[in-house]
């Protein structure tokens, strides 16, 4: 399925041009698509060119919410989103003093199967068109008011280099500053490690922040909870992170969650700093949000603490992020797999 949310700010000029109207009409086409107005509520336009974008097959609603949770504890809003199909992705919002990050999803499922994570549990269902990534965004903004959503992290259910082609026009159309305007420094793409496509990020001129999920110091504990440490090795992954430095001049994060007796030694706080010694990258920690159907817990407060602090000893940048709407069911994944199996409807 098509959506008008899909379309860059050149694929809208075109149509415009081909349907023989004046260039500007693009502008306004572009802006009404950016709110979310469905057709219906774009009154300067045309109704040829209504028609016409109809008869192309684009939709004009790709996400739509369909059940919000706030969190009592912090204010965190979580999202049930529905799509044409009834397939069912879920987000989140989250609130800082410097402004709101909105947490977007990629797929519908997720193929990586990491030991931890409640989206891969059903394998992929399949890739999300770039108008539904980005129609998540619109979705909130036309519940809680335009600009709203601040900042975005490629965080949510998926793994965004394995749905390169929509991921990047995501990326293109959500900074255009005729739409969405979200700064480049405010998007952040976080991946599980599929070197290939980091390098080809960068070299395509794409500068989203890049989070690599690493949890581990070496390829004997990464293979254990994440299937692609098979194919890439975790220096191969160290080494994509630095080129896409050296490319971008953008610090990498890597995302390190601190599983029970899994990846949380000290001996292995020691091997992650050898292993990103000299390389200006940021390290940050999380413990996992236990998933039920995943029989791992996360490790306890007093030890990602001193996990932390040898980090900092060695001279490791590093922060521990908080857990947001624990209340609500933080964990990814987790709200959607619960409607799902409660039989859904709305
Ligand atoms: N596919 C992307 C995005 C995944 S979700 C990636 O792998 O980076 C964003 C982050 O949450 C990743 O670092 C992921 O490993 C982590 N994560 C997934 N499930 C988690 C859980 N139950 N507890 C803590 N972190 C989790």
């Amino acid at each position: 399925m098509r959506f008008l949310q899909d379309l860059t700010y050149e694929e809208v000029e075109k149509t415009v041009l081909d349907c023989g109207m004046p260039k500007y009409r693009a502008g306004q086409l572009f802006s009404w698509i950016t709110r979310g107005a469905k057709y219906g509520e774009m009154s300067n336009i045309p109704q040829s060119l209504k028609d016409f974008l109809v008869s192309q097959g684009y939709n004009d609603e790709p996400v739509r919410i369909i059940r919000t949770l706030e969190s009592k504890l912090d204010g965190t809003v979580k999202f049930l989103y529905a799509l044409q199909d009834n397939n069912v992705i879920e987000g989140v919002l989250m609130k800082y003093k410097y402004g709101n990050t909105l947490c977007v999803s990629t797929q519908v499922g997720c193929r990586m199967n990491c030991a931890f994570c409640a989206s891969g549990l059903d394998g992929l269902v399949r890739n999300l068109a770039s108008g539904e990534i980005l129609g998540q965004i619109i979705a909130v903004n036309g519940t809680y008011g335009a600009g709203t959503v601040g900042n975005v992290v490629l965080m949510g259910s998926g793994e965004p280099l394995d749905n390169y082609d929509n991921t990047v026009k995501f990326l293109t159309n959500v900074s255009d500053p005729r739409g969405l305007n979200i700064s480049k420094r405010g998007v952040s793409l976080s991946t599980c490690g599929l070197c290939d496509k980091m390098r080809l990020l960068c070299d395509q001129g794409y500068t989203p922040t890049l989070t690599v999920s690493l949890h581990a110091p070496n390829d004997e504990i990464r293979k254990k909870i994440m299937p692609i440490a098979v194919r890439y090795s975790v220096s191969e992954v160290v080494d994509a992170a630095k080129y896409y430095f050296n490319v971008t001049g953008r610090r990498v994060i890597f995302e390190y969650s601190l599983i029970k007796g899994v990846n949380d030694s000290m001996d292995c706080a020691k091997e992650l700093a050898r292993l990103i010694k000299g390389f200006p990258c940021h390290v940050n920690l999380i413990a996992l949000n236990s998933v039920k159907e995943r029989g791992l817990a996360g490790t306890l407060k007093e030890q990602v603490e001193q996990f932390r602090a040898c980090l900092e000893k060695l001279n490791v940048s590093v922060t521990l992020r908080r857990s947001m709407g624990a209340d609500i069911d933080g964990a990814c994944g987790q709200l959607r797999r619960k409607f799902i199996k409660a039989g859904g409807g709305e």
